[in-house]
């Protein structure tokens, strides 16, 4: 079988399996396989699968099947237009986090600025930020091992390893005992999804991404109103602080910046939904210094 017939033909396969995007998925699998880019299956159509590949491709084709996302078999996803290594274990980087990233970007100002992200899965928001700021320094923290070891891998590969320390920890607690800097920004993509909303996720998601990187308890905000709550204590006088949350979250959210914060806002994705807070720590007028700070 070639290239063009043996796309056709898991397409139809995946589709029997309830695969949304079937043709898609089918392309990027054989790509995987084949080595080649989507477009160059159909410029070098008539060319014969080897045994060996027909054979790695109806796995990847079963598992996928079979629920595991396309991003764990291809070992890649995309995200602001790069690719990222991931694995399983590790979240996926998601298209609504780019305005969150974006977001980080804009208000930095153009000299060295140091970022803290809190869980940082592959390092997609810290190896963007360092990419398109070449003065950011990013302190990237994850409670799991795995991401913290992709996150060093992406930022080599990006060439922005030394300016990117990643940390394992949970959350503020990685910089305990280190000397680590008051921050420009935090930035975070917590998890957020309530416990409840478990059953209601997609078996891609459900039963193959790691739910400790998914739910932040009963409300899903768990999470976030750590970060923002010990924040203050890690920020530059008139520094910012970024979590995304879910669009039914966002007045909540809001409201967890009570005192010490000015300009509480949210920005929405490209889909119109509420997908990112933000607010600014108070400024005290010394320059760079936070009162807070004293009392980390
Ligand atoms: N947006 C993600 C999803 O719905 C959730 C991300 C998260 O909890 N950080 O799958």
């Amino acid at each position: 079988m070639n290239l063009v017939e043996s796309v056709a033909r898991a397409a139809s396969y995946l589709e029997r399996h309830g695969v949304s995007s079937p043709r898609l998925n089918s392309e990027v699998l054989l790509g995987h396989v084949v080595r080649l880019e989507r477009v160059e299956i159909y410029t070098n159509y008539d060319r014969p699968l080897s045994a060996a590949e027909a054979e790695a491709y109806k796995s990847l084709l079963v598992k996928r099947a079979g629920g595991c996302p396309l991003q764990y078999l291809t070992g890649a996803a995309g995200f602001m237009g790069l690719s990222f290594e991931v694995g399983p274990g590790v979240f996926i980087p998601r298209p609504e986090t780019e305005v969150l990233a974006l977001k980080l970007l804009e208000g930095l100002p153009p000299g060295r600025a140091e970022i803290l992200d809190l869980g940082t899965g592959c390092g997609n928001i810290a190896v963007c930020v360092a990419l398109r700021h070449p003065s950011a320094v990013v302190v990237a923290v994850d409670n799991d091992r795995r991401a913290v070891e992709l996150c060093e891998s992406n930022a080599r590969r990006y060439g922005v390893s030394d300016r990117i320390r990643a940390l394992v920890g949970d959350l503020y607690d990685a910089l305990e005992g280190r000397s680590s800097p008051l921050f420009e920004a935090i930035a975070s993509n917590p998890p957020y999804i309530p416990e409840s909303a478990v059953g209601g996720l997609p078996v891609e998601v459900r039963d193959f991404e790691p739910m400790e990187a998914l739910l932040g308890g009963p409300d899903g905000l768990d999470v976030v109103r750590r970060i923002v709550r010990y924040a203050p204590a890690h920020l530059k006088s008139g520094g910012r602080l970024l979590v995304e949350i879910d669009d039914g979250q966002v007045e909540e959210a809001m409201n967890l910046f009570d005192g010490g914060w000015e300009e509480v806002r949210y920005h929405e994705d490209l889909a119109g939904r509420a997908r990112v807070v933000e607010a600014r720590l108070v400024a005290t007028g010394l320059s760079g210094v936070n009162p807070c700070s004293e009392h980390r």
